[in-house]
């Protein structure tokens, strides 16, 4: 819950440190990947909200002497349309007020204009900055050297640190994070050390089921419609040609006032109910990037907006 974002919890070590990560670089290096193996579970869906101006997710990490808040930024959709324009648009948001910028690169393949594009852009915002050569367990034991070597060359001015690490195994992870809270400034936690994420992809989920029952329903549902993402799971993909990849199973709950608007919902034969449940998954799916596959139920509750628990469980958190 936000409100937690405030408090500081004692008591915390002397030299204590704390503060922003930024997770910066081209689309596709492992941005979200990393972001879940360094906070050690799936805080969020991975690959988040191109194209809005919603928060961003961010995980938390909490170790004994630090505490990292790690933004990730936007992946970027359509490459080929106004690139360099998106890539500077988001990593200059991401970068604009962390302590320490975690710059990846994909260690496998050799450098790309990309990768020296967000460079000189890093260059100028002189926030202190790391660098990752991920997906190193792609790597083969006679590649190594010579492609750490070519980076180093391409950084070689900016005195930046290189570390390698491989977000989807986790070699190189622990190293990270003791390098990246070095970098923090001393500070309090900001949020309880149990919390891995912030969650707004939550709420921004319910939102998007929300668009499509007002889209679907029109003026018969009004304001006393409200959803609750009860849920978020990743699964194995039962799809036959999914071939064991995982999907992210989503449950959800339609809270509405009236049995009739319940009726509405559902539609005949569960016809509307399906209709906006398909809306949703479209536009969750753009959100997340990944296959999703979503559950929905309408509850009849009267009066859910005049129930003080059921509105902080939507997130409406009051004045
Ligand atoms: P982002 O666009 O930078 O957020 O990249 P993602 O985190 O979505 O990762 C893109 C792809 O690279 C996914 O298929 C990941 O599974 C894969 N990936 C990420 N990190 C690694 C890694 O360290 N090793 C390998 N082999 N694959 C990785
Ligand atoms: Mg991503």
């Amino acid at each position: 819950m936000t409100w937690n974002a405030m408090m500081p919890f004692e008591p915390i070590a002397k030299g204590y440190r704390s503060g922003f990560v930024a997770l910066v670089g081209r689309p596709n290096v492992g941005k979200s990947t990393l972001v879940n193996k360094l906070v050690g579970e799936k805080v969020a869906i991975t690959s988040p909200i191109a194209q809005t101006t919603r928060n961003k997710l961010r995980g938390i990490i909490s170790t004994s002497n630090a505490q990292l808040i790690l933004v990730d930024t936007p992946g970027i959709h359509k490459p080929h349309h106004l690139l360099g324009e998106r890539l500077v648009k988001s990593a200059c948001s991401a970068i604009g007020d962390v302590d320490v910028v975690l710059f990846l690169v994909e260690g496998d393949k050799p450098p790309g204009k990309g990768d020296a594009f967000i460079a000189q852009l890093l260059k100028q915002k002189r926030v202190p900055t790391l660098i990752v050569l991920n997906k190193w367990d792609l790597v083969s034991k006679e590649q190594s050297e010579s492609r750490e070597e070519i980076y180093k060359k391409l950084f070689k001015e900016t005195q930046w640190p290189i570390y390698k690490c491989s977000a989807k195994e986790g070699y190189g992870c622990d190293l990270l994070i003791t390098a990246l809270s070095n970098e923090l400034p001393i500070g309090p936690q900001l949020y309880p050390p149990e919390m891995v994420c912030d969650q707004p992809e939550r709420l921004i989920i319910a939102e998007l089921i929300r668009e499509q029952v007002l889209k679907y329903t029109r003026e018969e549902i009004p304001h006393s419609v409200a959803v609750n993402v009860e849920r978020i799971q990743e699964v194995k993909n039962n799809n036959k040609s999914a071939k064991g990849k995982t999907i992210n199973a989503i449950l959800a709950t339609i809270l509405v006032e009236k049995k009739s608007q319940k009726g509405i919902l559902i539609g005949k034969g569960g016809s509307m109910l399906k209709d906006i449940g398909q809306g949703a998954r479209i536009q969750i799916q753009n959100l997340i990037d990944g296959p999703v596959y979503l559950e929905l139920f309408v509850k009849l509750v009267p009066n859910w907006r005049s129930k003080p628990g059921r509105l902080s469980e939507l997130g409406y958190l009051g004045e």
